[in-house]
């Protein structure tokens, strides 16, 4: 069938709409009609660095539409079911049996290595490959093929832009919180960066009892919705001098748990003196080099957990985030900014220059 679908002609952008073919599903895959679609840092960062032996491409992994067909052997979705799109993951290795999916073992070749797990590709232009299924979705489209496996099914009156985020930003954040880092209730935690992700671990946080809750955020806006998020403090990290100090007074000897979604050297070296001894430090932004002072971590206990994901696994995962937002307690709606599939430029420009905490694409 024919779609329209945003293609990435040479990394590092821009994503041009045009008309390409998708396949019919396969027999554990699902056509899914796109109705909203979010733009995550990891579609930026990807484009910017993807080979170019891989283009052209179509990036998008937040997708949220309704099912249209469904391959011979689906079992658990039908047409007209509404799901969330999420990452992709084999299902039989060692990891998905645990129920630790976003750590399977071919989670690069089904996520991001241009094609299916098989180097198929069910996107074409002009009889020629276009490269797709990024997270098992590619959802920068009108339409997108999943597996049955990464297409979650949600409740029909849920709003396609608040189930788009949930399958990868929202899930990362609350997930680090609610799965990885199980706070007790009165545990302090930090979030470092309050975008999608970290005002997500924010709102977990939250819901989970933890006090404080303290956000460390540069931009007054993002500070202020924090705060209204239910963050007890938030403080902008070019005022203080020194941020270890500062959160060891809020938190009376230092925090329980701290999240960083930020990856940069000297905002982990502080949060290294700012947690209590055996504190957590999760690390969930994308990544670089840090240097650590060996001894800070071990005579202090800390642990280092390296968080993708937000540990989910988004069949059970999913529908517990949506559960918690329909009872008022998760209002992820608060963070999002809506463009039309069309000014998908526009939502790009939102997420540099951080005008947009989450963009969501729409589809009519
Ligand atoms: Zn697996
Ligand atoms: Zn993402």
């Amino acid at each position: 069938m024919r779609i329209r679908a945003a293609v990435t002609e040479t990394p590092g952008g821009p994503f041009v709409i045009q008309t390409v073919d998708l396949e019919a599903p396969r027999p554990h895959e699902v056509l899914v009609r796109i109705a909203a679609a979010g733009l995550c840092h990891t579609d930026l960062s990807m484009q910017a660095s993807w080979p170019r032996r891989r283009t052209p491409m179509v990036f998008g992994h937040e997708g949220a539409g309704v099912v249209e067909a469904v391959g011979a052997d689906v079992t658990a979705l039908v047409p007209g079911d509404h799901v969330c799109l999420t990452f992709h993951s084999c299902g039989r290795c060692a990891q998905c049996a645990a129920g630790h999916p976003a750590y399977c073992h071919s989670q690069q070749t089904l996520n991001v290595s241009g094609g299916r797990g098989d180097g198929t590709t069910p996107l074409s232009r002009d009889g020629s490959p276009v490269h797709g299924a990024f997270f098992g979705q590619s959802s920068f489209a009108t339409f997108a093929l999943a597996h049955e496996r990464n297409a979650i099914r949600v409740p029909a009156d849920l709003p396609a832009v608040v189930a788009a985020p949930l399958g990868c930003g929202v899930q990362t954040g609350a997930g680090t919180v609610i799965n990885r880092l199980r706070p007790e209730p009165g545990s302090s935690l930090v979030v470092i960066g309050a975008g999608g992700v970290g005002l997500s671990a924010l709102m977990a946080a939250v819901v989970l009892g933890c006090d404080p809750v303290i956000v460390i955020e540069p931009v007054a806006a993002r500070r202020a919705l924090a705060t209204e998020l239910g963050a007890t403090a938030a403080l902008d990290p070019r005022a203080a001098d020194d941020l270890g100090t500062a959160v060891l007074d809020l938190t009376g000897g230092g925090a329980h748990h701290i999240v960083d979604t930020t990856s940069r050297p000297e905002m982990l070296r502080q949060a290294v003196t700012a947690l209590r001894p055996r504190g957590d430090l999760a690390l969930v932004g994308i990544g670089t080099t840090v240097d650590f002072d060996v001894m800070s971590l071990l005579s202090r206990g800390i642990r280092v957990h390296g968080v993708i994901e937000g540990d989910a696994d988004p069949a059970r995962f999913i529908p517990e985030l949506v559960d918690l937002h329909r009872r008022g307690l998760f209002p992820l709606d608060r963070l999002i900014a809506t463009f039309p599939f069309e000014n998908i430029g526009d939502a790009v420009t939102g997420m540099r220059d951080g005008t947009a905490i989450k963009p969501v694409l729409t589809f009519d």
